[in-house]
């Protein structure tokens, strides 16, 4: 469904809305709207932010999270604890379980999960730095993935790879089947990050 608006001007914001993560058709048209009739201010407000965080903002060397310069602020505290890494889709699973405060270690963001649907292969995914940094003092990898079908071949793929060289380890059973992390409370993803079991 696309709307018959000869406007080309939305038309083009709305083409570029869409291709966001989340925005449908319908959200998107919402939002052109919505910025097609407020002020030229507030839109050069939101350029601005947009432009901003596509320039300054790049990749973790390490681990791969959002960062503002070569580490992200997690791998640039040295008080993290170190001998562990938690494995999570992208940074918002990451900023989620930073938000319940009960993990102290270090994490590693995998960019996606493995979807033959999608095209997206073992190998587009940040898989072969997390065998590097596991040679280096780290006792134990948790993986924090989805229990979508997604999300368990990740895991059971990112697991093989590590068997025999770390202590691999899963969130609990806290978490209900075909949720993922990000869209579960605090309190239950710190009781499943407390309950997690060896794989
Ligand atoms: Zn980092």
């Amino acid at each position: 469904m696309s709307f018959k608006v000869p406007y080309s001007h939305l038309r083009r914001l709305a083409n570029q809305l869409k291709r966001l993560p989340g925005i449908g058709e319908r959200g998107a048209w919402r939002m052109a709207i919505d910025l097609a009739s407020s002020s030229p201010r507030r839109a050069r407000d939101l350029a601005k932010a947009l432009i901003a965080v596509t320039e300054k903002m790049a990749l973790c060397g390490k681990c791969h999270n959002l960062a503002e310069g070569e580490l992200c602020w997690i791998c640039a505290d040295p008080h993290r604890d170190n001998s562990r890494i938690c494995v999570v889709e992208d940074a918002l699973d990451l900023f989620f379980i930073e938000e319940t405060g009960a993990y102290k270690g270090l994490y590693h963001v995998l960019g996606g999960l493995i979807s033959p649907w999608e095209g997206v292969t073992p190998q587009s995914l940040n898989v072969r730095d997390l065998l590097e940094r596991v040679k280096v003092g780290v006792k134990e990898v948790i993986l924090a993935l989805p229990s979508t079908l997604e999300g368990e071949a990740t895991s059971q793929y990112v697991a093989r790879l590590l068997r025999g060289r770390v202590k691999v380890t899963r969130l609990g059973r806290g978490l209900p089947v075909g949720v993922e992390p990000e869209f579960t409370d605090p309190i239950t993803l710190r009781e499943s990050l407390r309950s997690r079991e060896e794989v």
